[in-house]
């Protein structure tokens, strides 16, 4: 498969397995550094409508702890943004991928008016009957909704990376937005692959795993120029602007080169701590005889 972004056919493994064992080749493009599942997994289509909670998450209802995560979550994400874009003033707001609507409902209580689409229904069920968010849509977003309206932001939390078209997807954003609209991002970052634990962070529901550089370069292709990226622990918050139109992706070799050196070192830490871990609960299991 070329790669999406650049289309060179230059790519490297780097790993060929995903959580839950499952078989899985992830890629790194020699050309741009994008990091992407070749063969492509195809997912059942109603995946996302209850399946990929139930599996990922352990239920399929949001239960009160997940919520009280999910309100933090929110309210981190709003503190951001308008610690961020202190002059960013309160007009419409769409998020892709919503789940339960928390960040909606702290952007409403912002003086916003928000609107939000995600598949899980029991989900999107919460945000209208508990979070009172009347502008919840339960589906896939597949380009056709919103189609003549404008936003001055659109969100998308830990959405981008299970979009098997994301060039396509952000297009949509990018009509959706008004000149200068915003548009915010968070993603996990391959740059910090949960401690080294690939079998754990790579997944079949990412069909990609971005890092700053082609979170960037994804963002200058599709009209989008780039306030900040900034982390908050293995995840990856991205501002960017709408500009008028997209540039070529910058190609660059070393950023390839430097994506596998950085995930060799990640590697060897993870050997070196679970042999470590495993030591020591030996000597434990010594001490107790
Ligand atoms: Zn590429």
């Amino acid at each position: 498969m070329t790669c999406p972004i650049c289309k060179d056919a230059r790519h490297q493994t780097i790993w060929t397995k995903g959580r839950f064992s499952q078989r899985l080749t992830n890629v790194v493009c020699l050309n741009c550094g994008l990091v992407f599942v070749d063969p492509p997994v195809s997912l059942p289509a109603d995946f996302y409508h209850e399946d990929y909670r139930r599996q990922y998450v352990g239920q399929a209802v949001l239960s009160p702890d997940i919520a009280v995560r999910r309100q933090r979550d929110a309210e981190r994400r709003w503190r951001y943004l308008a610690d961020r874009l202190p002059h960013l003033l309160p007009s419409r707001g769409l998020e892709i991928g919503c789940s339960s609507g928390h960040f909606l409902r702290v952007l409403t209580d912002h003086g916003w008016q928000s609107f939000g689409i995600d598949p899980d229904r029991s989900y999107t069920e919460y945000g209208r009957s508990h979070l009172g968010l009347t502008n919840l849509t339960t589906g896939l977003f597949t380009g056709a909704e919103f189609e003549n309206e404008q936003f001055g932001l659109v969100a998308m939390f830990h959405t981008l990376e299970h979009i098997p078209d994301p060039v396509l997807l952000l297009n949509h954003v990018h009509r959706r937005l008004v000149n200068g609209g915003i548009l915010f991002l968070e993603v996990p970052d391959v740059e910090r692959p949960y401690f080294g634990d690939f079998d754990f962070f790579f997944q079949a529901a990412h069909p990609f795993s971005f890092s700053p550089s082609s979170l960037g370069n994804l963002l200058l292709m599709t009209g989008f120029e780039l306030i900040r990226i900034d982390h908050h622990q293995n995840f990856m918050l991205a501002l960017a602007r709408k500009v008028s139109a997209g540039q070529a992706p910058v190609a660059d070799p070393k950023i390839a080169r430097d994506l596998l050196r950085r995930l060799k070192w990640w590697r060897i830490g993870y050997w070196v701590l679970f042999r470590w871990a495993k030591a020591i609960k030996r000597l434990g299991a010594r001490n107790r005889l």
